[in-house]
């Protein structure tokens, strides 16, 4: 590319806009990633293009439209089932392998940017973005295996069961269903909407007093908030006496707290989920993190083989386990934190095909492809300032064990090395895009629909294909071996070009769809005439 005359270099980044704009329309993907391919039937390889939604936690707009369909054809699909899901033991799919494939290559050129002495951000996210894939994927832990031994609490510090009444267990994931006095079949369902409590008044959306708004309270919150997401399953569970399912998406709201929009199969009265969630709570059997320990420039010291020792003394700071071993100890000790609902609950009852059940599915998604700080208005000063509250209280904040702010309040972080630094935590949940909610921002339980996403992507094709009696055959699994393309690969054109590749690709296979219609609706009209 060195080689282009300059006029034509600085025009480049012109046509590479005028690329990324002709192909949104077409749904292309406008951050594609480049794979090389070995075809083993052919012996060739090839430089091919991945959508970014395929492989990464997708930003593109073209991808996160596409993965809100499918999020929506999911949500569809187990929300009102009347038969119980076929659950198959977990083979790892090929989608899988491929994911782990892939990953263990962006582990590879993560490790040589390193080498290199480059920043690794990327690399991180997009790794991080692939574990959750996996996971989703249906696999459990994470790919290199690393299963940490559970630890063993004190029965003291388990979490109380809330006072709730509590049905026989069923083994069963449907709901009821009522019969009426015509003779048909009704399946209700429920949605629901939990928010968090209360921080102090808010007015369009900030804080009327930023001063005594309880910032820590809500960066508290909004760390834990997955936590009591669990607690509030596992008590509809025990109270409605079935093994529920839901399809659940965490958004935020206006004054940047996440809320929980969750469709539930089957139902319950609704004072009865009332009463559920505002007994559920978690507790955060966390060591102490009110009082500053280690501040400025008076911070913990590393010593190889050591670990963490206070700088005055020379005292070794306690482990993460022998901090906690130290709590489980402690008869007066309290949580660091306890977290609940607020009293803004919503439960509407849902029938099955009606628009209602759509609009709540359209509801549901909604938001899925912006961050928790979308909903900010760049050009409201009260509500910029109002985030960088948030951020700021967030910033000492330990966000998991291994957060470098544990070093703040003299404790070693799990998994403590060398260069941690209070304040510098690079976990998702301290940036302004997320708030303190670092989770996954759809939660569906495993015995949903019975399928990944990536199963329901497999769906739409064969639909496409059943549809216009094409032969929809299972590809060969182990017909190709993926590698990534190096940085700067001679064989990856530039971005424009391969985005109006697609353009093309996309164009001709709607010219082929339209024409396979076309033919399909010839047969039956012929096949019509012929009965006729
Ligand atoms: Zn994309
Ligand atoms: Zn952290």
């Amino acid at each position: 590319m060195t080689d282009l005359p300059r006029a034509v270099r600085q025009a480049m980044p012109l046509a590479r806009e005028v690329a990324v704009e002709v192909a949104k329309p077409y749904g292309v993907c406008i951050r594609p990633v480049p794979l090389k391919r070995l075809d083993t039937h052919t012996g060739r390889w090839e430089i091919v293009d991945v959508p970014c939604g395929a492989t990464l936690d997708a930003k593109c707009p073209s991808c996160a439209k596409r993965n809100r369909q499918l999020r929506r054809a999911q949500c569809r699909e187990g929300w009102h089932l009347d038969h119980e899901p076929a659950i198959t033991p977990d083979e790892p799919t090929d989608d899988q392998r491929w994911l782990v494939e892939f990953r263990a290559d962006l582990q590879a050129r993560r490790d040589q940017a390193a080498s290199l002495g480059q920043d690794t951000a990327d690399w991180d996210a997009a790794i991080e973005g692939l574990d959750v894939e996996i996971n989703e994927a249906g696999m459990r832990g994470n790919v290199l295996g690393r299963t940490a031994p559970k630890r063993t609490r004190s029965t003291k510090r388990r979490q109380d069961a809330p006072n709730l009444p509590k049905r026989r267990m069923a083994a069963t994931t449907l709901g009821r269903t009522f019969t009426s006095s015509d003779g048909k079949v009704y399946r209700p369902s429920l949605f629901v909407t939990l928010t968090l409590p209360s921080y102090g008044k808010v007015r369009d959306g900030v804080p009327a007093d930023p001063e005594t708004y309880d910032y820590r309270r809500a960066a508290r919150d909004a760390l834990h908030f997955s936590k009591l997401v669990d607690r509030f399953v596992q008590n509809l569970r025990r109270v409605a006496g079935y093994d529920v399912q839901y399809f659940a998406t965490v958004e935020p709201q206006k004054r940047l707290a996440p809320h929980l929009h969750m469709a539930v199969r089957g139902t319950l009265a609704r004072a009865e989920v009332k009463q559920i969630a505002a007994a559920t709570y978690h507790q955060v059997w966390w060591p102490p993190a009110d009082e500053v320990i280690f501040d400025g420039d008076h911070l913990p010291v590393w010593e190889d083989g050591v670990g963490y020792l206070d700088p005055d003394t020379g005292l070794v700071l306690p482990t993460w386990d022998e901090a906690l071993d130290q709590l489980d100890a402690d008869e007066a000790a309290k949580p660091l934190h306890m977290i609940r609902f607020g009293d803004q609950i919503d439960v509407k009852g849902v029938l099955a095909g009606t628009p209602d059940a759509d609009q709540c599915i359209r509801y549901l998604s909604k938001y899925l492809t912006k961050s928790l700080s979308d909903s900010l208005d760049p050009d409201n000063p009260a509500q910029r300032d109002h985030a960088a509250r948030m951020v700021e209280a967030l910033r000492f904040e330990p966000c998991s064990p291994a957060c470098p702010n544990w070093l703040r309040y003299g404790v070693q972080p799990k998994g403590a090395k060398p260069g941690m630094t209070p304040g510098r935590c690079c976990g998702k949940a301290h940036k302004p895009d997320h708030l303190g909610y670092a989770g996954r921002r759809v939660l569906v339980s495993r015995k949903w629909s019975n399928k990944t996403l990536a199963e329901h992507r497999q769906d739409r094709r064969t639909w496409v294909l059943e549809a216009l009696g094409q032969p929809n055959e299972t590809p060969d699994p182990h017909r190709y071996v993926w590698k990534p393309a190096p940085a700067g690969d001679a064989n990856v054109a530039p971005l424009a070009i391969r985005l109006l590749r697609s353009v093309a690709e996309r164009q001709r296979w709607r010219a082929h769809m339209a024409q396979l219609q076309a033919q399909a609706d010839g047969q039956e009209r012929s096949a019509t005439e012929k009965a006729a």
